[in-house]
């Protein structure tokens, strides 16, 4: 048995999304002549209550673009230090969009009410200008945190009273609204712009949509064009990411509770020192004694077990739809015997 833990990227495309991709209508989006494309942004965006939306090959692209519509030359995004826009987007932001970072250390990747009005530079000549908010729910490196629509309401409200824009990496949004049981409209109100991975937890083998007012996202699209994420024939990725919506969002919760079973059992292994909370699909835990994160990472591959090293002594461990209740069943068996 091959368990693959390492992202909610690895998913594959399920046989009745492939038929959905064979089966799409497609034309050249560049003319926005894709008509699978056009549905897939129309209904994406409907369903945050946003104007509109554009389908981008990464949610790196979505981000990068929403920085780059939100901000100009010499202002600053802040953000909680652990964030996506920050650590895994090879700081493009400062090519892209000449801004800088205003990091702030919070609680497993979540800002704390008040860090925001302390963090806004007021303004002179010789600072950055606070122009962007960015909040990641859920929080992939605070290691799958959830923020409550309540908790973003005051973050939001706070960098609103400082005339900030508030931009929502929601990658893995879907992992927290199933189980708050929060809705997709009030999380588009919030915000001025949202992006979705469609290729993360959803099933789709490519996509993310960025979701906003009109003008800005008629802004985002000659950006994405310029930047050579202009794409064709794009309705046959488009179909698998309305495919995923309509069919693979209430399935998540199983992620979740998978993720958290393995939870669950790591805190009673010996070979492991701490668990961090786990609430949707995403488990990172730190190894006991001396042992370092490769060497626990090879042990696993020896069970064909695949994860991720966060540290060197931590791991990230991640449910997805081709993680079943048997091979979790599997990896707990292999975990015993380490
Ligand atoms: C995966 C991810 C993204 C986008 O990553 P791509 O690999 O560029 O699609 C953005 N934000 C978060 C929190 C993510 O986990």
């Amino acid at each position: 048995m091959l368990v693959n833990l390492t992202s909610d990227t690895a998913t594959q495309p399920t046989p009745p999304m492939l038929q959905a991709m064979f089966a799409a209508a497609v034309g050249d989006d560049v003319f926005r002549q894709d008509p699978t494309v056009n549905r897939l942004e129309s209904s994406a965006a409907e369903r945050f209550g946003m104007e509109a939306a554009l389908f981008c090959p990464s949610g790196t692209m979505t981000n990068q673009l929403a920085i780059k519509c939100h901000t100009q030359a010499l202002d600053e995004v802040i953000c909680e230090e652990k964030s996506h826009v920050y650590q895994y987007e090879g700081g493009v932001y400062a090519m892209l969009s000449s801004v800088s970072m205003n990091l702030i250390q919070g609680e497993r990747g979540k800002l704390l009410p008040g860090q925001i009005a302390a963090a806004v530079k007021p303004r002179y000549d010789w600072l950055p200008i606070s122009r962007l908010l960015v909040l990641e729910n859920t929080c992939n490196k605070g290691g799958g945190s959830i923020y409550t629509l309540a908790e973003a309401s005051s973050l939001v409200q706070e960098a609103r009273k400082q005339k900030l824009a508030c931009h929502l990496d929601g990658a893995r949004l879907f992992n927290a609204l199933v189980e708050t049981g929060e809705s997709t409209e009030d999380w588009g109100r919030l915000f001025d712009t949202v992006s979705i991975c469609l290729s993360k937890g959803l099933g789709a083998p490519v996509g993310s949509l960025l979701l906003g007012p009109q003008e800005l996202i008629d802004r985002a699209r000659r950006y994405r064009k310029v930047i050579g994420g202009g794409m064709r024939q794009a309705g046959y990725l488009a179909a698998a990411g309305l495919y995923a919506l309509e069919h693979h969002v209430e399935r998540l919760a199983e992620d979740n509770a998978r993720a958290r079973r393995l939870a669950a059992t790591l805190t009673t292994l010996p070979c492991v020192s701490r668990v961090e909370q786990t609430e949707t699909n995403i488990c990172i835990f730190h190894l006991s004694g001396s042992q370092t994160a490769s060497q626990f990472l090879e042990k696993l591959e020896e069970y064909n077990i695949k994860a991720v090293a966060f540290g060197p002594q931590t791991i990230r461990f991640t449910t997805h739809l081709g993680v079943s209740d048997a091979m979790i069943e599997y990896v707990e068996e292999c975990l015993g015997r380490l």
